[in-house]
């Protein structure tokens, strides 16, 4: 993930200001039904990442995470798809991909696509990083929204839903280089070009990434906001229905190039649940121990009452 701080966004904030309401304290509705989620299950589930090692493509712990995730969702979704194909690296660097789509009701014509990337980057390359060539461990970049996905997938297998839910593990995100738009968002870009069917449009989606920091703030980042402004009302409003505004602000963010932004590109109707407001991004600092179950928790409230709520 990359983000812009660029002047297109300060206009944004602008553009948004007008005719908001103003704080999330305002006007709050009455609290909603908390949907069944476990946080401490999700938290467990960034620690069994983790401790492969990090999941950087070409490396036996990328392969052996791979594995578990599959079976992890094997155990719970109706079935999962495997797209595995070889990357070639402006480096010429063959890398084995893999994205991994588990499916709740693949027949039903009204889906939901939720995503995540299960990759951490090769290079702890954040600016005044101590150890630039070491590998990021990806606790919360990459581990925390796979962590939501896994945890949904094991809720959904207790009560199935009665939409078709897809959830989308996609490979690749972090391995290059932003500035230059060279091998990132690769398994996203490969998903675009090759959806699971023919004419595949779920209803909408939201990519999950950096979810677990300790203090959570979700601004509605510029790209969802452009692109999919429904969707980032649809779950912001749910967020806050929850009573998990102070988190979910209705404050405008930065542009990110993210998994979504392939995917928009394609016209599915994907935003981005981010933030960036997470000191040991791109660190080697980048651990457990800065994941925090109750983020989890309120994250993958919100994740589970918006498929909920189609439901009714
Ligand atoms: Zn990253």
């Amino acid at each position: 993930m990359r983000f812009r701080p660029l002047i297109a966004s300060v206009l944004l904030i602008g553009l948004l200001g007008c005719g908001r309401g103003g704080g999330d304290a305002e006007a709050r509705p009455a609290e909603a039904v908390r949907p069944a989620f476990d946080g401490q299950a999700a938290l467990e589930a960034v620690r069994a990442q983790v401790a492969f090692g990090p999941r950087v493509p070409g490396t036996a712990a990328h392969r052996a995470a791979g594995d578990w995730l599959v079976a992890q969702l094997r155990a719970s979704a109706d079935t999962v798809v495997v797209q595995a194909w070889t990357h070639r690296t402006a480096g010429g660097v063959s890398l084995p991909m893999r994205n991994i789509l588990a499916r709740f009701r693949p027949t039903a014509a009204e889906r939901v696509l939720y995503v995540a990337h299960w990759d951490s980057r090769p290079h702890a390359d954040a600016v005044g990083s101590v150890q630039p060539t070491a590998p990021v461990p990806g606790a919360n970049d990459g581990g925390s929204g796979v962590a939501i996905l896994l945890e949904v997938a094991r809720q959904l297998r207790g009560a199935p839903p009665a939409i078709g839910v897809d959830l989308l593990l996609v490979d690749g995100e972090d391995y290059g280089d932003f500035d230059t738009d060279t091998d990132v968002l690769i398994g996203s870009r490969y998903f675009a070009e090759h959806l699971p069917a023919p004419g595949y449009a779920p209803l909408f989606g939201v990519l999950w990434d950096m979810v677990g920091d300790s203090l959570p703030v979700f601004e509605q980042e510029a790209n969802s906001v452009r692109g999919a402004p429904e969707v980032v009302q649809r779950v912001w409003a749910t967020a806050q229905r929850l009573g998990h505004g102070a988190a979910f602000t209705n404050r405008a963010g930065l542009s990110i190039t993210d998994d979504h932004v392939p995917l928009l590109s394609k016209g599915l109707r994907v935003i981005d649940v981010i933030d960036l407001d997470y000191p040991w991004h791109h660190t080697i600092d980048d651990t457990v121990d800065k994941v925090s179950a109750r983020t989890l928790q309120l994250v993958g409230e919100v994740a589970m009452a918006v498929l909920r709520e189609l439901e009714r």
